[in-house]
């Protein structure tokens, strides 16, 4: 811990003294307004960087830069883009561990996981380049007598805003398609993690990305975030983060009727029935709930599982929990650290007292740890005797905090998994196949996985139903978001 400790001041250096400007046209800027905000690491509360506050009128010249940059990015041949956005995620390969450690220490998220999270950033890269060249690629329809030629166009500069909790990968998973179908890019990073877009940009622009093509005005949702999705400029938004903010931003969008694609909150069930392999069930479910603190959305926050074996699954799942390290983000071992601030500390705080008051039962954790540093640190916390009408059930809380829940059948099972307002994730366990396939043609959420946890392929479509969001992205989806389809019918 000493050696990474040593290493991330000298990471951090840059930022303690330079702190984090805005980056609109090729060139770091100040806000107009001379505003800057402080952002804190979750470990110890204390400062790590001055950050430019971006408002309307800094959006308004990151969004001209974008759209003067747009024709000549757009019309660029598919291989050019490809092999620059190669050499972004070379760069970031390069540059992996010092995004890793700025990351854990603006995020409090364990190495163990953001050492990862950061060459992922770099696969999306990889991802969306290979198929930069295709991305244009239409169909030929005959019909009469006429030849009717489809084909893509990218849709314009867009505006990606992005949340706190894994903000470098996420990052690369919104802005990497969209600069590969050949749109501009004006970046709004969350205010209580934004040193790791300040990397990203960077690593572009050394790896030659035109001016103007990825801007980065950094600020608060209210008035950056804001004004980007009101900005007439700016064609589409994408937008990962609660299903409020979409809402909102569904609201600020409609006088210029922008396109939306959101990625939303979840609560999402992962269900286990009596004939699985409860041993890597158990795991399954901890890994779900407990990595990433549990700041992700796609965590299986409900544990359903059949009542002849609640007892013992729950069991087997609060053992694990209480062996799970948490610590010091830096440590290598740790897999829970801090949580992102004292306002969301205290917000999962508050659902452990809320859940206690309803009259679910503390298995494992509930409480506030004292960490390394002395942060935001809560222990990873299994709530069981609870209900599906709870508000642990029902809300989500986005930390390490699991409510488990007794069913009796499949049909109550499919029952309580959809009685949500959410439709993110699921997760199944069974080794019946037949009751597999029936079970997932009719659970309510955008991505099921069946006898496994969260694995990720990049080219399967991502994104939620209810209120988890709206679209996908993820393979082809993505461009479908990021580029207009056009016909153009020739009389033959
Ligand atoms: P948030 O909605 O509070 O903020 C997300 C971003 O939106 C931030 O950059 C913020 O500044 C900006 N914002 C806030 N108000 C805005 C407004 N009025 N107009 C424009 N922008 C505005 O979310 P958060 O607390 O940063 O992140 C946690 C949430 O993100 C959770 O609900 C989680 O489930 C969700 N999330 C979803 C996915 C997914 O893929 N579905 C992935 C990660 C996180």
């Amino acid at each position: 811990l000493a050696e990474n400790l040593a290493k991330a001041e000298r990471y951090l250096a840059r930022f303690r003294r330079e702190g984090v400007l805005n980056y609109i046209n090729g060139e770091a800027l100040p806000s107009l307004d001379g505003e800057t905000f402080e952002t804190i690491s979750p470990i110890d509360l204390k400062p790590l960087a001055k950050i430019a506050r971006g408002k309307a009128a800094d959006i308004d010249r990151a969004a001209k830069a974008a759209k003067a940059a747009f024709a000549e990015w757009a019309s660029m041949p598919g291989d050019t883009r490809k092999k620059l956005l190669h050499k972004i995620a070379d760069a970031i390969v390069a540059r992996s561990e010092e995004i890793a450690f700025v990351e854990c220490v603006d995020t409090g998220q364990s190495l163990k996981f953001m050492a990862k999270a950061a060459l992922r950033g770099a696969e999306n890269f990889r991802f969306f380049a290979d198929r930069a060249p295709e991305a244009r690629d239409g169909k030929m329809l005959r019909g009469g007598n006429q030849i009717n030629m489809t084909t893509r166009v990218p849709i314009g500069p867009v505006g990606i805003i992005t949340p706190w909790n894994t903000p470098f990968m996420l990052s690369t998973w919104k802005i990497a398609p969209a600069l590969a179908a050949g749109c501009t890019v004006v970046h709004k990073p969350a205010e209580f993690s934004p040193l790791t877009a300040r990397l990203l940009v960077e690593i572009a622009e050394e790896a030659g990305l035109p001016k103007g093509v990825w801007n980065l005005v950094n600020g608060f949702g209210e008035d950056a975030g804001r004004a980007l999705t009101e900005h007439p400029d700016i064609k589409a938004i994408g937008f990962v983060g609660e299903s409020r903010t979409g809402s909102m931003i569904m609201k600020q969008g409609a006088e210029t009727l922008k396109r939306v694609h959101f990625e939303l909150g979840g609560k999402n069930p992962v269900i286990v029935f009596a004939d699985a392999d409860l041993e890597r069930a158990a795991d399954a479910a901890v890994f779900m709930i407990y990595s990433l603190n549990g700041e992700r959305c796609t965590s299986s926050s409900r544990l359903l599982v059949e009542d002849s074996i609640y007892e013992r699954f729950t069991a087997l799942v609060a053992e694990k929990a209480k062996r799970i390290k948490v610590g010091h983000p830096l440590d290598p071992e740790t897999v829970v650290g801090p949580l992102i601030h004292p306002v969301h500390e205290k917000k999962v705080l508050d659902y452990i007292r809320i859940g206690r008051e309803e009259g679910a039962t503390i298995a494992a954790g509930g409480e506030k740890f004292d960490g390394p540093g002395g942060g935001c640190y809560v222990t990873p916390t299994l709530f069981t005797g609870a209900n599906n009408g709870m508000r642990i059930a029902q809300e989500e809380i986005f930390g390490p905090v699991l409510t488990a829940i007794p069913f009796k059948d499949e049909a109550e099972a499919l029952a309580l998994a959809n009685d949500t307002q959410y439709g993110l994730t699921g997760y199944l366990w069974t080794s019946d196949v037949t009751r597999a396939f029936r079970f997932t043609d009719h659970l309510e959420a955008g991505m099921i996985w069946v006898n496994s946890e969260n694995v990720r392929h990049l080219p399967t479509p991502f994104g939620g139903v209810k209120s988890s969001g709206i679209g996908r992205d993820g393979g082809d989806w993505s461009f479908d978001f990021y580029m207009e389809t056009k016909n153009i019918a020739f009389a033959s």
